[in-house]
């Protein structure tokens, strides 16, 4: 059983090297839509693969970080990445271009990053990122799948290293230590779940 949670922001770019010249060679923006697929191997307490509310807190602002922002290969040359430190409150450098394909591989190691440091109270199944879909327009989009996690043709440029976030996106976090949380989570062989999920009040006893 899969379900599905759809996340929307808005962001301008570049992206090099394409074969397009008006993407490859002008700041432009779009309307992103970001659909993530989600299983489990079981239903918890309320009959759910995992509560939607729980999209609302890491997840939502995680994918919100990107939201008007500039985001940039950290490729770029010096100048243009000091002109938007300088000039842009909200940017993400990345440690890849930013295509639609980039991106979905992005959300989907960084999602099943953050969901395998969620610590649940309701009688969850394993919950799997099953694939992470991107559209930059209404035309199409890119999707990333949990096999591409594997195959080094895809993430040889992905680590929890991969998004610099500018001060000004962690300000506005519910948790502004989010991101090094999650970092101390997986370098660190004794720490804990960072994210926690309290049981809630059973007022139906099974
Ligand atoms: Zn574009």
């Amino acid at each position: 059983m899969i379900i599905r949670r759809s996340f929307k922001f808005c962001a301008a770019h570049i992206v090099r090297n394409c074969t397009s010249k008006r993407c490859s060679s002008s700041l432009h923006g779009h309307n992103y839509v970001v659909e993530v697929f989600i299983s489990a191997n079981k239903l918890d307490n309320a009959g759910m693969i995992l509560d939607f509310g729980i999209f609302k807190n890491e997840i939502a602002d995680f994918i919100d970080g990107f939201d008007h922002g500039y985001h940039f290969w950290n490729l770029e040359s010096q100048e243009i990445q000091k002109f938007i430190h300088q000039n842009s409150a909200r940017y993400i450098a990345l440690s890849h271009n930013p295509s639609a394909e980039n991106y979905a591989l992005l959300f989907l190691y960084f999602i099943d990053k953050i969901i395998g440091a969620m610590s649940f109270g309701n009688d969850e199944g394993e919950i799997k990122v099953l694939s992470v879909r991107v559209h930059e327009t209404d035309h199409g989009y890119a999707e990333a799948f949990r096999s591409d996690l594997e195959d080094r043709n895809f993430t040889q440029n992905l680590s929890l290293d991969s998004i610099e976030f500018s001060p000004a996106i962690q300000e506005e976090w519910k948790d502004k230590e989010m991101m090094q949380k999650l970092k101390n989570y997986y370098t660190s062989t004794l720490a804990k779940k960072p994210f926690i999920y309290t049981r809630p009040t059973q007022q139906v006893q099974k």
